[in-house]
C-alpha cells in the first residue's frame, strides 16, 4: 500500500470565533411542577413525592416532576386497559389514524417550543433538537398514522390484532424521539400505552401529554408516568401489561429480560452499542472525516449507534488522524441554546463521571489520549471531544460503551482483518463504511454483525427504516413495517 504524505498540522491560533447566537427561550411554556398524566388528566402522585429536573448546562432546577410509585403504575395500567377495551380497540382504524395525524401536526406547530425544552432539559444543541429530534418525532407520527388503516397491506394475507396494553420505557438521549418511536406504532396497531421517560429528561414527554389533550385523544389511550428506575421496574412487573418496549442500557435490558422470562409478556429491547466506523484508503477522506466527527460527537456521543470505534486503513492513518484533530479543534462546546454550538452539555453529573472514569481506565491501560483545546463553560457538565490511539482490541476503551464524545482509533491492513476486529465486541447495533468501491460496501456490510450499516454517511434516520441490534444490542426492531410487528398478533 502506498503511504500518503502528511502535511504539517494546521495551527489554530487565529481561530474564528462566532458571536453568540442564542435561540430565544422567552416564548416557551413550562410549569413549575408536573403531575402524572393518567386517564387524560394530570393527577398528583400517590406518594406525594416529586423530583427535580435540571438543566445540565447551568445545573439549575427547571421544574418539579412527580415520582410515580407502584400504585400510580397500577392506576395508569388500569386506565390504559379500560381505554383499550372500551374505546381504542373498538374504533375504526381510519379514525385511529386521524388522531395520529392530528398529533403529528400539532407537534409540528409547536416544534420550536419543544426543541428549546428538549435542549434545556437534556443538554443537546438546539441545532439538533430543532433540525432532527422534533421533526423526526413528528415524521414518525405521520408515518404510522398512514399504516393504521392499512394493516392488511402491511401484513398481506394475515389478519392482525393488537396486543393490548404496552409498557414503554425510554432513555434520556433522544427523549421525545424515543417516545414517538414507541407510541406511534403502538397506537397505529390499536394498542394503548403506559410510558415512562427518563428521570433526567421528562419534560418533552409531558409536553406531548398536553398535545394529546389538545388532540382530544380519548382518555387512557396514552398515560405518561414519571419517575426513576423503580417506576420502570413497576411497569415491567405489572401483570396487566401485555408488551414491554424498552430502550436503554444493556445492563437494565438484562434485568428486564430476566424479570419477563416465564411470563407471557412480549418484549423488544433496544440496548447499547459500540459501532465501528471503517475508513478504507480509497475513501473520500474529507467527507469521511466529517462523517466520523458527526458519528461520534453528534449529541455529545449520547447515541446508542454512535461510531465510537474508528478503524483506519494503515497507510492513511496519519493523514486521517491529522485531519480529524484539525476538524475537532474547530468544534464549539458550550451553550446548547446557541445555534453555533456543536457539542452541548453532558446529560447529567452521573454520566459525566462515568465518561471520566472510563477515560481514566483507558489511560491506565496504556492508551494515548488527545483532547480538543476548546474552552468549556465553568458551570454545567461538559466534556471535550476526545481521541484515543494506541489502544488494544481488548482495552476497555474499545470494548465498553462510553456514551460520551470519546473515539477509540485503531488501524488495519486488510478487509478480513477489519471485519474480524469490528465484530469483536459484545454489541452489534450499527456500523459505518467509507470507501469508493460499491463492491467493498456490499462485502463488508454483509459480514458486519450489526443491525444498521451506513455507507459513506452516518447517523441518518428515517421512519421507514427498521432499527435494532444483534447480540447484546438488543432484540426486535423499531421503525418501518418491522416496527409494527412487535405490537400485533396474528389471528
Ligand atoms: P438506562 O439506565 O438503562 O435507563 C433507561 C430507562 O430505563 C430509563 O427510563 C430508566 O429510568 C429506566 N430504568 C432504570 N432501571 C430500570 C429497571 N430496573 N427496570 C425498568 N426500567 C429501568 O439507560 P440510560 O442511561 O437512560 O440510556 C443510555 C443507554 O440507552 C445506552 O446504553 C444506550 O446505548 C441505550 N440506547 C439504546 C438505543 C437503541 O435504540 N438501541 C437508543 C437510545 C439509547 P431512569 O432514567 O429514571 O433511571
Ligand atoms: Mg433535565
Amino acid at each position: 500500500m502506498k503511504k500518503q504524505s502528511v502535511a504539517p498540522s494546521l495551527k489554530f491560533d487565529t481561530k474564528w470565533s462566532y458571536a453568540p447566537a442564542p435561540e430565544s427561550a422567552d416564548h416557551i411554556q413550562l410549569k413549575s411542577q408536573y403531575e402524572l398524566f393518567i386517564n387524560g388528566k394530570f393527577v398528583v402522585p400517590s406518594s406525594g413525592k416529586y423530583f427535580d429536573t435540571i438543566n445540565p448546562a447551568t445545573e439549575k432546577k427547571i421544574a418539579l416532576v412527580a415520582d410515580a410509585n407502584a400504585a400510580d403504575v397500577d392506576k395508569a395500567v388500569k386506565a390504559a386497559r379500560s381505554a383499550y377495551d372500551k374505546t381504542w380497540s373498538k374504533m375504526p382504524a381510519a379514525e385511529r389514524g386521524k388522531y395520529l395525524f392530528r398529533i403529528a401536526r400539532i407537534l409540528q406547530e409547536k416544534a420550536r417550543e419543544i426543541a428549546i425544552i428538549e435542549s434545556i432539559d437534556g443538554g443537546k444543541p438546539i441545532r439538533e433538537s430543532r433540525d432532527m429530534d422534533i421533526p423526526l418525532a413528528a415524521a414518525h407520527f405521520f408515518y404510522y398514522a398512514g399504516w393504521a388503516d392499512k394493516m392488511e397491506y402491511a401484513f398481506p394475507g394475515r389478519t392482525v390484532k393488537p396486543l393490548g396494553v404496552a409498557g414503554q420505557i425510554i432513555p434520556w438521549n433522544f427523549p421525545l424521539l424515543m417516545a414517538a418511536w414507541k407510541i406511534a406504532p403502538a397506537l397505529a396497531a390499536g394498542n394503548t400505552v403506559v410510558l415512562k421517560p427518563a428521570e433526567t429528561t421528562p419534560l418533552t414527554a409531558l409536553k406531548l401529554a398536553e398535545i394529546f389533550q389538545e388532540a382530544d385523544l380519548p382518555p387512557g389511550v396514552v398515560n405518561i408516568i414519571t419517575g426513576a428506575g423503580a417506576t420502570g421496574a413497576a411497569i415491567v412487573n405489572h401483570p396487566g401489561i401485555d408488551k414491554i418496549a424498552f430502550t436503554g442500557s444493556t445492563d437494565v435490558g438484562k434485568i428486564i429480560q430476566k424479570a419477563l422470562a416465564g411470563t407471557d409478556k412480549k418484549y423488544t429491547l433496544e440496548l447499547g452499542g459500540k459501532a465501528a466506523n471503517i475508513i478504507f484508503e480509497d475513501a473520500a477522506i474529507d467527507q469521511a472525516v466529517e462523517g466520523i466527527v458527526n458519528g461520534i460527537f453528534f449529541n455529545q456521543g449520547h447515541v446508542c449507534c454512535a461510531g465510537s470505534r474508528l478503524f483506519v486503513q494503515e497507510n492513511i492513518a496519519d493523514l486521517v488522524l491529522r485531519k480529524l484533530k484539525d476538524r475537532i479543534e474547530t468544534l464549539i462546546v458550550g451553550d446548547p441554546l446557541d445555534k453555533n454550538t456543536d457539542i452541548g452539555a453532558i446529560n447529567s453529573k452521573e454520566q459525566l463521571n462515568k465518561i471520566k472514569s472510563l477515560v481514566k481506565a483507558g489511560i491506565n491501560e496504556g492508551g494515548e489520549c488527545w483532547q480538543s483545546s476548546c474552552a468549556v463553560p465553568s458551570k454545567g457538565y461538559w466534556y471535550r471531544p476526545t481521541l484515543f490511539t494506541k489502544v488494544a482490541q481488548s482495552s476497555s476503551i474499545v470494548q465498553k460503551e462510553i456514551f460520551g464524545p470519546v473515539l477509540a482509533i485503531q488501524t488495519f491492513r486488510t478487509v478480513e482483518e477489519v471485519i474480524e476486529k469490528a465484530n469483536n465486541t459484545p454489541f452489534g447495533l450499527s456500523g459505518g463504511i467509507w470507501t469508493d468501491k460499491g463492491s467493498k460496501i456490499f462485502k463488508v456490510s454483509s459480514k458486519l454483525r450489526a443491525g444498521v450499516i451506513w455507507a459513506n454517511t452516518y447517523n441518518k434516520f428515517d421512519p421507514t427504516s427498521p432499527f435494532g441490534g444483534y447480540k447484546e444490542s438488543g432484540m426486535g426492531r423499531e421503525g418501518g413495517l418491522h416496527g409494527l410487528q412487535p405490537y400485533i398478533d396474528f389471528n
